[in-house]
């Protein structure tokens, strides 16, 4: 299959289009790798993943633009996503020889003590929006517990994936602890899907392919983790901090073209200050400089794929007769998907721009008078990733964290999720979390030992 470059359109690489029968093999090499690598203990595998973060922070130019080329974001925003997947690594290094079991002492039949045992062989199934971070996440927990893996690369950028399993094995992991799997969804993906042997699946990506794969995966054999969409509302209350909310809305939405599953995607502004907001925020946002990432000075680069371009005209169409394009609404000339950083006011509230999940860089923004009025909007959704709001009243920061449905909410930032914190969605999110200690459980399993006395 051919590796596209979406600020060109021309082909950078190419990779093996797996079939079934070639993810059949793989996973039969996995089973077989995971008897070593389970036994290898905690302290070798914190070893390997250590020297595998070391290099990926030697190497992060080099990887940035393997990323940049085949994902279309700026250097420096691949460059961070590079060592935010090196932090992932080792952060669960870290944290390798803290996985133990529990004592029950009960004096009528001697004692017991639990076990916790690495699950086998376990697949992952990514996007092609952030996939050095995201292959981390599902990885590192997974292979830090003593699992093997089975890694889906997202079809569009499977280059950067495979960069890291290179220096995964060149950290010393051993032969077939890790095998990645390149090809289209509805082949290789499915084919990873409807394995029984793979014992937890963990997937991230849109919320039709979750609900796909939720019917393929056989829940009596396969624990399945589900990590979908977003449409995050940001709330911004009239005593917020306007040109710290203003920088916070232009990177929450623009960053990585608006391709991030927690960006803002919906913004509520007080009526009080709107028209201050709106101003300020018309004016970062056109100083925006679109481009090709890997071009010195491109804040933004395109969108990853011709199709995300024809998504975005066709939200911008959906807008009722009320909404307004403040700045933007269009496409850039040249052979690349851009398309201008968008701002839409009033869309109305059957438009697509507020019901559906906007991943590209258009953002529509909806006045509010009171808290309550502007918790009830952020909650009409069928989402429930992230959230923020921006404010300096304690009791309305309180108040947006108990009433607002996600799995994370900032106050006074949108996006940053460090390793140590959990990550997912409620609602059409998905289900599970990911990141931070809790997420090793998912690929542990408890064996209870009785001792007779
Ligand atoms: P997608 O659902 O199209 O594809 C995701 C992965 O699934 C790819 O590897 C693809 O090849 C594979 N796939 C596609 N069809 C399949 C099938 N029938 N069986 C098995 N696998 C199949 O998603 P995308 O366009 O790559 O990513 C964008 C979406 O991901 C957005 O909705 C975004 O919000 C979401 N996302 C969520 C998170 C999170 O943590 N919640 C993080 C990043 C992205």
């Amino acid at each position: 299959m051919d590796v596209i470059n979406p600020a060109t359109n021309k082909k950078i690489g190419e990779v093996q289009d797996f079939t079934e029968e070639m993810v059949h093999e793989t996973v039969g090499t996995l089973e077989k790798g995971f008897a070593e690598w389970s036994r290898s203990g905690a302290a070798v595998r914190s070893r390997i993943m250590f020297r595998a973060a070391e290099i990926m922070r030697s190497e992060k130019d080099r990887l940035a633009s393997v990323l940049t080329a085949e994902q279309g974001k700026p250097l420096h925003e691949a460059r961070n996503e590079i060592l935010g997947a090196a932090a992932v690594m080792e952060f669960y290094a870290s944290v390798a020889g803290t996985v133990s079991g529990r004592t029950l002492p009960k004096a009528d039949y001697g004692y017991a003590f639990t076990r916790k045992t690495p699950l086998g062989v376990c697949g992952a199934i990514i996007p092609w929006n952030m996939p050095a971070l995201i292959m981390a996440w599902k990885v590192c927990p997974a292979l830090i517990t003593g699992n093997t893996v089975v890694l889906k690369t997202a079809s569009a950028t499977p280059l950067t994936n495979i960069e890291m399993t290179d220096i995964l094995c060149r950290a010393g992991l051993p032969k077939d602890t890790l095998a990645v799997v390149t090809g289209k969804g509805s082949t290789a993906g499915a084919a990873v899907a409807k394995d029984e042997r793979i014992r937890h699946l963990s997937f991230t990506g849109s919320v039709d392919t979750g609900n796909e794969i939720a019917r393929m995966v056989n829940p009596g054999r396969t624990r399945l983790t589900l990590e979908l969409g977003g449409s995050d509302p940001m709330i911004v209350c009239g005593d917020a901090d306007v040109d710290r909310a203003v920088a916070g809305a232009v990177s929450g939405r623009f960053f990585n073209c608006g391709q991030t599953c927690a960006a803002v995607k919906r913004l509520f502004i007080a009526d009080s200050i709107a028209d201050e907001f709106i101003s300020k925020l018309k004016k970062s946002t056109e100083a925006l400089r679109v481009g090709d990432g890997a071009a010195e000075g491109t804040s933004m680069g395109p969108l990853n794929s011709a199709s995300g371009l024809r998504d975005m005209e066709s939200f911008v169409e959906s807008i009722g007769s009320d909404g307004c394009v403040i700045t933007g609404g269009s496409r850039l000339k040249g052979p690349g998907n851009f398309y201008r950083p968008t701002l839409i006011l009033d869309p109305g509230s059957e438009s697509r721009l507020l019901t559906e999940e906007v991943f590209g860089p258009v953002l529509p923004i909806v006045r509010f008078g009171d808290l309550d009025e502007a918790i009830g909007m952020a909650n009409d959704s069928g989402f429930g990733l992230g959230a923020s709001i921006w404010t300096k009243n304690l009791d309305d920061a309180r108040e947006a964290v108990e009433r607002i449905d996600s799995g994370i909410i900032w106050i006074n930032r949108h996006l940053r999720i460090p390793p140590e914190v959990p990550f997912g969605g409620v609602k059409g999110s998905g289900t599970g979390r990911e990141n931070g200690l809790d997420s090793l459980e998912q690929y542990l399993t408890e064996k209870t030992v009785i001792l007779s006395p």
